[in-house]
């Protein structure tokens, strides 16, 4: 894939310095670990673009592996939506791995750890232990159980284990230092008690590890030597590194934690908990929602894959966090759809014209390119008869010089067809348009070649033959959210800033061609822009969803 890339980033640099010091090559080993909790989204797509792109680099593996260690929050159609989404992507996994598939392993070590004095059960509430906790400038101090007996300990953890022991009523930490300067060492959780389901292990396990006691050793098992996450997780280095101490056999690759920065994109949000709550509460109708970040979303908005893996590589990686703006991601789309998609043409808030001086009945096939820009695109034919759609905008009564569009006495040329000239209007009770009278000049059709083919216009309009036009369903598009960064004010709920408006449902005339055109395929609506067939579609209506205009009309309106 050869796409954009920033030239080193200092996760290369990282990987360069490893390989000059401590790594061979065949040493390198890369994962990306989901959480199934939810979809994937745009965030996600810097941290795939980062790993899989450094496998591809590096001619390294690089694992997909589900950190499913909380069976409350993780679902089986989760899995199956985030291995979907990695392939569209266009990566491929070196292993499917899950870190259910180590609760074994992960077990015995602990049951190592309470043998050699570094962990015990706590019985305590959690608002105890909360208490005992201290604060960043004061120490902590021991629960009262941390100097259990090993024997204690061991029987304790057997009952967490076996269920015996209620939801809650206990759980097992590691004894390292109440005094720490780091919180996260103040003898942290490493296992809970969960009397649920999980989506793969079932009933079998009751206790579940932590994060930290899972993701560290995880890589270890797995032989991974980078270990890439966001920045949120620093401080939790010192702690994956603790938990590899007592485990790390000397001969094997010790996996390495690094950080990067979240990548935020504006005016939605990024995080799985958030974009539930859209689809819990009924905002969006699910999480493909074109009008969601996530991945699927994306997609089904008419996105592409390079565009999705331009958009992250151009980003590239960061140290520090930062709000990407979503025009950035727009641009990216609209880049590839310019140089890829075919034009078209469909009329979506129509006024009726008559041409007069055409015959009644007739329909003319004209030639139409497909894509003015790239002659291997081809031609298609479109339908040319007496009544037509043209956009009510397209047309006023009278305007200045500047309305290149069509307005009385004036000509304009019709898109592949021929030169009209307003002749006259008629208006409903309101004064507004319903029909506009034209001639038209039968020698200047275009590609014709005759002079009057030639003869220049100021203004060409996109139409669609009325007798021949699809009825199609379109969905507009708006932002989400009103504002760039709905989920960083203290005060207020993300959700109070959701656009009511994010939706708009409306009938639209295309030309016949767009009937063969199947789910995901992209097209440019000419001077209108593009637009992808979505999912909804059916033999009896299609339905278009609104990708991106041709232009970025925010721009102006946030000036
Ligand atoms: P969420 O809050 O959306 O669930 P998460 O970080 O908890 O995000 P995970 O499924 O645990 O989600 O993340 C998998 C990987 O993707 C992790 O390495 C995580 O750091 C990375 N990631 C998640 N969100 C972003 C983001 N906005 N930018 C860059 N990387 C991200
Ligand atoms: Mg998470």
């Amino acid at each position: 894939m050869s796409e954009e890339k920033e030239p080193l980033n200092f996760i290369e640099q990282i990987i360069e310095e490893d390989l000059k010091e401590t790594h061979k090559k065949e040493d390198l080993c890369f994962r990306f670990p989901p959480e199934p909790n939810g979809y994937l989204h745009i965030g996600h797509a810097s941290s795939i673009c980062l790993n899989f792109g450094l496998g591809l680099t590096y001619d390294a593996p690089v694992n997909l592996r589900f950190d499913d260690t909380n069976p409350a929050k993780e679902e089986q159609r989760f899995v199956d939506a985030i291995k979907r989404d990695v392939a569209w992507l266009g990566y491929t996994w070196e292993n499917e791995l899950y870190a259910s598939d180590y609760f074994q392993e992960l077990y015995d070590w602990a049951v190592q750890l309470i043998k050699d004095g570094k962990a015990y059960v706590d019985s305590q509430t959690s608002e105890a232990m909360r208490e005992q906790k201290g604060t960043p400038t004061e120490v902590g101090s021991n629960s009262p159980f941390r100097d259990r007996s090993v024997e204690e300990n061991l029987a304790l953890f057997e009952q967490m284990k076996s269920g015996e022991a209620p939801e809650g009523a206990h759980v097992l930490r590691a004894k390292i230092d109440m005094a720490s300067t780091n919180m996260l060492m103040r003898d942290p959780v490493m296992y809970r008690t969960l009397h649920k389901h999980h989506h793969r292990t079932g009933t079998d396990w009751k206790i579940f590890p932590m994060y930290d006691w899972t993701h560290g050793e995880s890589d270890y098992l797995e032989q991974v030597s980078h270990s890439f996450c966001t920045l949120e997780f620093k401080p939790h280095r010192e702690l994956y590194d603790w938990f590899l101490d007592q485990i790390h056999d000397p001969k094997k690759i010790r996996p390495k934690q690094r950080e990067f920065a979240r990548r935020n994109l504006s005016h939605t949000v990024v995080s799985k908990r958030k974009l539930a709550r859209l689809v819990e509460d009924g905002v969006v109708q699910s999480w493909d929602d074109p009008r969601m970040p996530t991945i699927s979303g994306l997609r089904r908005r008419g996105y592409t894959a390079a565009s999705i893996r331009n958009f992250a590589n151009g980003i590239g990686v960061g140290k520090r966090d930062n709000l990407i703006d979503v025009s950035r991601l727009e641009f990216s789309i609209r880049e590839d759809l310019n140089k890829t998609a075919d034009r078209v043409m469909a009329v979506l808030n129509p006024v009726k014209v008559v041409i007069t001086n055409y015959p009644e009945g007739e329909t003319e096939w004209l030639d139409a390119e497909n894509n003015q820009g790239d002659e291997t695109a081809g031609f298609r034919k479109v339908p040319f008869s007496r009544e037509i759609y043209i956009e009510k905008e397209d047309f006023r009564e009278e305007a200045n010089k500047k309305f290149f569009r069509l307005k009385l006495g004036k000509e304009v040329r019709l898109k592949n067809a021929y030169i009209i000239k307003a002749e006259s209007c008629i208006k409903d009770e309101n004064g507004e348009v319903t029909e506009i009278h034209c001639t038209y000049d039968p020698d200047s059709r275009s590609g014709s070649g005759s002079e009057a083919s030639m003869r220049k216009v100021k203004g060409t309009l996109h139409w669609v033959s009325i007798k021949d036009a699809l009825e199609i369903e379109v969905r507009l598009y708006d932002r989400l959210f009103t504002v760039a960064s709905p989920d960083t004010d203290k005060e207020k709920d993300f959700m109070e800033f959701v656009n009511p408006n994010s939706l708009e449902v409306i009938t639209g005339y295309a030309e016949p061609s767009l009937k063969e055109r199947k789910v995901e395929e992209k097209m440019q609506f000419q001077r209108l822009g593009y637009f992808v067939v979505d999912k909804d579609t059916t033999a009896d209506k299609m339905v278009f969803n609104k990708t991106v205009g041709l232009r970025d009309s925010w721009a102006k309106i946030d000036q």
